[in-house]
């Protein structure tokens, strides 16, 4: 989507700290971090949010997780110590409406989140 703002940083049209990209996942730093370490992975297909997928998206949903592996890796984290989070409808706290799985850690994380 030419406004999406995720969309742009896939276009390389805004800036962002990107630490990992293939063919179909692009992971950049978090603008307002809320840990130490606070990735976004996003598909470079515009999808609005989880709730959104199609089953033609399976495979993308898949590398979107197994991506998460490799932004731990590049990153130097500890695979056993982080915590993926889809925020996923306005309710539910999710702001940008480009699919996006944060990767938070460095920090311990509580639980229930709020
Ligand atoms: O899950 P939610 O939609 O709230 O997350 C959106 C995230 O995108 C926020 O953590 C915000 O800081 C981040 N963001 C960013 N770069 C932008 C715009 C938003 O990292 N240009």
């Amino acid at each position: 989507m030419s406004d999406c703002i995720f969309c742009k940083i896939v276009r390389k049209e805004i800036p962002a700290q990107i630490v990992y990209e293939d063919d179909v996942v692009v992971a950049f730093k978090d603008i307002n971090p809320a840990a130490p370490t606070h990735i976004l992975i996003i598909p470079r297909e515009h999808i609005s949010s989880i709730a959104a997928a199609e089953a033609s998206h399976q495979a993308i949903l898949g590398q979107l997780l197994l991506a998460s592996q490799k932004v731990t890796a590049a990153l130097g984290i500890e695979p056993d110590k982080h915590r993926l989070v889809i925020n996923t409808g306005a309710d539910a706290g999710q702001t940008v409406f480009h699919l996006h799985v944060h990767l938070l850690a460095g920090r311990n994380l509580g639980w229930p989140p709020g």
